[in-house]
């Protein structure tokens, strides 16, 4: 691609007017070529200038060419040489799992268990407490009826107790 191609494409990309690969294109070309590395800023000022927000700002310009070159290096390198883990790594980590696995199925049963007994001895508890309440009701039937009686030897004063409470 030469230089009149890309000036071209600045301007078909300020309209939007680029696809995703060709912008990628235009974009390792200013990577590469420094007169249109700067004719793009100058272009990208201008239009920033008319409208604002819409175009990219010079400083996220900078970085986004550095990340298309990024991407493309890594590619580079994830194609050339795919990178697996060793056999004894995933072996490792598989053993690892299981055994954090296992504990964990231990740690509920264990967990189980004990919210079992508890509601056992709840359960009998309740029962003791239940028999305790019986025999205290079978207690109080069983006592003898108080009777109450008046110590009062004049029956008038009781007479004028119950108009004084009237
Ligand atoms: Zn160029």
């Amino acid at each position: 691609m030469n230089c009149s191609n890309t000036d071209t494409m600045m301007h078909e990309y300020f309209d939007n007017e680029l696809s995703k690969e060709e912008e990628s294109f235009l974009f390792t070309h200013l990577a590469q070529c420094e007169d249109c590395k700067n004719n793009f800023k100058a272009l990208n000022r201008v239009q920033y200038e008319f409208r604002k927000g819409e175009s990219e700002l010079p400083e996220r310009l900078e970085q986004r060419i550095f990340n298309t070159i990024r991407t493309k290096e890594r590619h580079a390198v994830t194609n050339s040489s795919k990178k697996r883990l060793p056999t004894y790594l995933i072996y490792g980590y598989g053993v690892i799992i299981t055994m954090l696995f296992l504990f964990m199925v231990y740690q509920f049963y264990d967990l189980k268990n004990e919210t079992l007994n508890y509601k056992e001895n709840f359960e009998v508890t309740m029962v003791q407490i239940d028999l305790q309440q019986k025999q205290i009701s079978a207690l109080i039937n069983e006592m003898p009826a108080v009777k109450v009686k008046t110590s009062v030897d004049n029956p008038d004063l009781l007479t004028i107790g119950i108009l004084e409470s009237l």
